[in-house]
């Protein structure tokens, strides 16, 4: 029988990067999705197919959520803590797949990237899990870049540095970042048209403009455009960001580890648009050829690919511009490093709101339409 499905959060970017992709695949066909909404309940929900969902449901309501086999919600974590402990309360057996980080942790999730760890999907399945999140998007896309050296156990740690794109923050971050843009483009335009500039004056003039009180600042703590924030998200008091700690912990709960993968690093928040990019300093726990590491690695699942380490494939195969909108996992910049054999780096880059996001999410509901 057909499931339903609950959506909430779909118009969010997440969400709509989920709906796109779903109609893209057909996923549609498969379920009778019905579509919520936490501000607009009554008014038209989106078009699948040439078909207007009118009338949306109220996202709070749990009799209407009780109905629903799946709820998949790209809503965030607010709404999640508003929902779902109540809806398990009144005995709701239904499964749950979250976009949000509220869940990650519990005992009874589990974090879903299927091309990395199906195994242990199916494993929860089998033992009655019923809530299923999306991981962390650096860690989905450093996991689906490096996934075959994890399979194989060959990593001992890794140190990594991110470039983060604004996406990452939500819609209204990337709107700021694209105003913060275009006025320093206005502050300078005149002077741009002029042969002979001073490009001193040019700079003081932008530098200046970015200090500026009336500079778009609403959203990020401090300017991006032309700048760059080497801090995301809350602080742990252990000298981490919680987005650097999520990278040990939810690849160690991914891939089941006991024994646990050290990951650590500095997380950055740069001006790309919906592309994260990671540098990584790698050590094995054995000597591999920079060859049979480029085997295990591209092997590994359908999306990683191989950038050969010239300047020609890595300008055009490894940045945020030439990635973004596909499911690619380019990684390159492979190389032997001073410090010692087992160690080598790598850079890849990854769209955020597929890999990093929605995709795993659509993937895990298309795993729960077949049950
Ligand atoms: P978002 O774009 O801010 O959307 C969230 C909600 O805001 C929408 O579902 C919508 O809810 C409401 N909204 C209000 N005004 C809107 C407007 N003008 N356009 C669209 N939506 C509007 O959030 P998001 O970035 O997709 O993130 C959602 C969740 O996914 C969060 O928990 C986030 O942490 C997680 N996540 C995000 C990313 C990412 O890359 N951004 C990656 C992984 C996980 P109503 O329709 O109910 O009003």
């Amino acid at each position: 029988m057909m499931k339903s499905v609950g959506f909430i959060g779909w118009r969010g970017m997440v969400g709509s990067v989920l709906l796109e992709r779903m109609i893209q695949e057909n996923d549609f066909i498969k379920i009778h999705p019905h579509f919520f909404s936490t501000s607009q309940p009554g008014q038209d929900g989106p078009i699948i197919n040439n078909i207007l969902f009118k009338n949306l449901k109220d996202a709070y309501n749990i009799n209407l959520l009780k109905e629903m086999d799946i709820i998949l919600t790209c809503q965030g974590g607010f709404y999640t803590n508003a929902v779902y402990s109540k809806l398990r309360k009144e005995n709701w057996r239904g499964y749950w797949i979250d976009a949000s980080s509220t869940l990650r942790m519990s005992d009874d999730s589990i974090i879903v990237l299927d091309p990395i760890n199906l195994k242990i999907i199916q494993e929860g399945l089998d033992n009655g899990i019923k809530t299923f999140v999306g991981s962390n998007c650096t860690v989905s896309l450093m996991l689906m870049a490096l996934g075959g050296l994890f399979s194989k156990n060959l990593i001992e740690w890794i140190s990594v540095s991110t470039y983060q794109a604004a996406s990452g923050a939500g819609a209204k971050y990337i709107i700021e970042l694209l105003k913060q843009m275009g006025a320093l483009y206005n502050v300078v335009s005149k002077d741009l048209l002029n042969k002979s500039y001073s490009i001193l004056d040019i700079e003081k003039k932008v530098t200046k403009e970015i200090e500026n009180n009336q500079f778009p600042l609403k959203y990020f703590p401090i300017p991006l455009a032309g700048n760059l924030i080497p801090w995301i998200d809350i602080d742990m008091n252990n000298g981490q960001s919680r987005e650097e700690w999520k990278g040990q912990f939810e690849t160690n709960k991914i891939l089941g580890f006991k024994n646990k993968v050290i990951i650590d690093g500095i997380c950055v928040r740069i001006s790309s648009i919906r592309c994260h990019s990671q540098s990584f300093t790698i050590k094995l726990n054995k000597n591999l050829s920079l060859k049979n590491i480029e085997e295990i690695i591209v092997s590994h699942n359908n999306w990683v690919s191989f950038v050969p380490n010239s300047i020609e494939e890595t300008i055009s195969k490894l940045t945020p511009s030439s990635v973004t909108g596909t499911l690619n996992i380019p990684i390159g910049r492979l190389r032997k490093m001073n410090i010692g054999e087992k160690y080598f780096s790598a850079f890849t880059v990854g769209d955020q709101l597929l890999w990093g996001a929605a995709e795993p999410l659509r993937r895990m509901l298309n795993l729960l339409i077949n049950i």
